[in-house]
């Protein structure tokens, strides 16, 4: 994964937040406080505002997406701005150090790390009906495929379909962490909007890889 690649992955997960934040909003007004595509939108502009600045810093791919991360835990605000912030910085940490030589065996390593991050951080489990239920099968649909010597666009591709799913499931899901678990039973029925917006996500850097 270099930095050309990564910026045209941010430009496209920022475009498809803008083209479904009324979508995202609706999703947090049914079982949160319906700021969710709002917070989102307002993280990602400020990326992409950021991004030219960073392309003449001359960033390696790990610099900038650990940039990323600083600026959206100060931009997104709420529960998501801190775990969206801390999984782009994991994922920067971990490109910036050590790794496989292999590009998609590379970035799944980074998408482990920020796996973990949102799993330290949030301490939800599978099946708690938050943005974890999309990274887990997302990030092992990735692994699979770079495991078995597919290139980063057919682990990004699985990862997306893998995260449609994620989010389907959390439709049939009791909230059990952050606002959504206020409503009990009553979340039941309902997308989770944090599920939403990461599969989003894996769809622009399927989409960026192409
Ligand atoms: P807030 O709930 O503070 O208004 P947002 O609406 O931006 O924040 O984000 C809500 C999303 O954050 C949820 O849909 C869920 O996916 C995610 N979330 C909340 N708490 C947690 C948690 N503890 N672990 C993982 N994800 C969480
Ligand atoms: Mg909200
Ligand atoms: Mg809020």
């Amino acid at each position: 994964m270099d930095s050309a690649r990564t910026r045209a992955w941010l430009r496209t997960a920022a475009l498809y937040l803008d083209r479904d934040k009324d979508r995202l909003t609706r999703l947090d007004l049914a079982i949160g406080d319906g700021d969710h595509g709002v917070n989102m939108h307002r993280g990602f502009l400020a990326v992409t505002a950021a991004l030219d600045e960073w392309e003449q810093d001359d960033l390696t791919a790990g610099e900038l997406l650990i940039a990323v991360g600083d600026t959206l835990v100060s931009t997104i605000g709420g529960a998501s701005g801190p775990l969206f912030g801390s999984s782009f910085r994991a994922m920067g940490k971990t490109l910036s150090a050590p790794g496989p030589d292999d590009d998609s065996r590379r970035f799944a390593a980074a998408l482990s790390a920020a796996r973990a991050s949102v799993h330290r951080l949030g301490a939800a489990e599978p099946g708690d009906k938050t943005m974890y239920d999309v990274y887990e099968g997302a990030v092992d649909a990735f692994t699979r495929v770079a495991d078995t010597g597919g290139s980063l666009e057919a682990a990004a591709r699985a990862a997306a379909d893998a995260a449609d799913a994620g989010v389907r499931a959390t439709e049939l899901m009791q909230a059990r962490r952050g606002r959504a678990s206020y409503l009990g039973l009553r979340s039941v029925g309902h997308q989770d909007p944090g599920a939403a917006s990461l599969a989003l996500i894996f769809h622009a850097l399927a989409h960026a890889l192409e």
